[in-house]
């Protein structure tokens, strides 16, 4: 458990590589880590198994088991490395609280800053108007491939990729699961900034592509972390949630806490759980609200939180948590904190609060490490 609360003037380590000399494989080649020395908690992708998730589940069948590491593994498909070299001469000199800002000390100058983040959309475009667009100088012109690109959204923390200047030079590696980086596919070039918030530590990054084969294979993960979700909302879950959001309504704090008409004419509805993935539904759920209901029905510290990350900079690796149920006080914005084991490399790794995910489908960066076992993570949350 965190040994201490987090406030606006307490934001901890930020989890970026500083010195990444040598990308991918196993973190066993790793020598020096002093936060988490051997690295026993964290485990790749595919070791992943029904006995890491067990003891986070212990009343649940083993169906629920399985398909939550079905889950785990498919929304880990979307995370990636990202070495982001640049140092943008643009990063503020501290934080809004007066804390320096990360990097500060090397602006306008090159690094080996390493950190990760996680795919959030891909759109398929198509037609006359896609030519051009990818801005990379490498457009297949004159063939059928030239009216087809995708455009690939990447999340991950601010201060691993500050701005523009920085994106451009970003070198992403998906799929990097296994110790010879087999599978591997790197994208380098042509990234761009499509949103940020420095106090959030919210950065997307942005990239068109014509590459097909990349392009299917990223929607077709999508359509299959799209059924896992449908497969746990319809089946399993929707009792459970509709027993739980009628516990809510007689909850006295939750009560005080959402004064807002709208939501509870929508608590009351008994729908709710088939409404979640409906775009109504996610138009009532202002961040502010999510968060609010996600710690009252998160009120036992039990929630497992998963982190998908690529410690410093190695091949990508799952650890395993539970998230504070205690808000972190002090902070006006979405973030939480996690017992989930991280390490420098982290920072803008998928931070999966698995029922707040299953609620909301949202996720969340991580951010900073507040102590040897207490991840903090940014104040957005995103769709993946
Ligand atoms: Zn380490
Ligand atoms: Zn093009």
């Amino acid at each position: 458990m965190a040994q201490s609360t987090p406030t606006t003037r307490e934001r901890g380590t930020h989890e970026v590589e500083e010195n990444c000399a040598e990308a991918g494989g196993p973190l066993s080649s790793f020598i020096g880590c002093t936060k988490n020395r051997g690295h026993p908690q964290f485990i790749p992708v595919y070791e992943f198994s029904a006995d890491h998730v067990r003891p986070y589940m212990p009343g649940e069948q083993q169906k629920g088991v399985d398909r939550m590491v079905e889950i785990v593994k498919v929304l880990a498909e979307f995370v990636v490395r990202i070495s982001a070299p640049v140092v943008s001469d643009q990063r503020p000199d501290t934080w809004e609280d007066g804390r320096p800002y990360p990097f500060v000390d090397r602006r306008g100058r090159r690094t080996n800053k390493v950190g990760s983040g996680y795919v959030t959309c891909v759109t398929r475009l198509c037609g006359k108007s896609v030519v051009g667009i990818c801005r990379r100088g490498s457009c297949p012109r004159g063939t059928a491939e030239e009216n087809e690109c995708w455009k690939i959204q990447v999340a991950t923390a601010r201060h691993v990729v500050y701005d523009d200047s920085e994106a451009r030079e970003c070198e992403l590696v998906l799929f990097d699961d296994r110790p010879d980086g087999s599978d591997s596919v790197t994208l380098t070039g042509g990234w761009s900034v499509e949103s940020a918030d420095t106090e959030k530590d919210m950065c997307v990054l942005e990239l068109y592509t014509h590459d097909k084969v990349l392009g299917r294979r990223l929607e077709n993960i999508w359509s299959r972390r799209r059924a896992a979700l449908w497969t746990f909302s319809k089946r399993e879950f929707y009792l459970w949630w509709t027993e739980m959001f009628r516990q809510l309504l007689q909850d006295d704090r939750l009560s005080q806490l959402l004064q807002d008409d709208r939501f509870s004419q929508l608590l009351q509805d008994d729908r709710i759980p088939l409404l979640l993935f409906n775009n109504t539904f996610s138009r009532y759920i202002s961040h502010r609200l999510s968060l609010l209901l996600y710690y009252t029905v998160c009120h036992d510290d039990s929630d497992l939180t998963v982190v998908i990350s690529h410690p410093h900079g190695r091949m990508k690796y799952i650890t395993l948590g539970q998230v504070d149920s205690e808000r972190p006080s002090g902070r006006q914005d979405n973030c939480f904190t996690y017992t989930a084991a991280t390490c420098p490399g982290s920072s803008g790794g998928l931070v999966i609060p698995l029922r707040f995910w299953l609620l909301s489908a949202r996720v969340t960066t991580h951010c900073f490490s507040l102590s040897v076992n207490c991840g903090l993570s940014g104040g957005e949350h995103s769709f993946c």
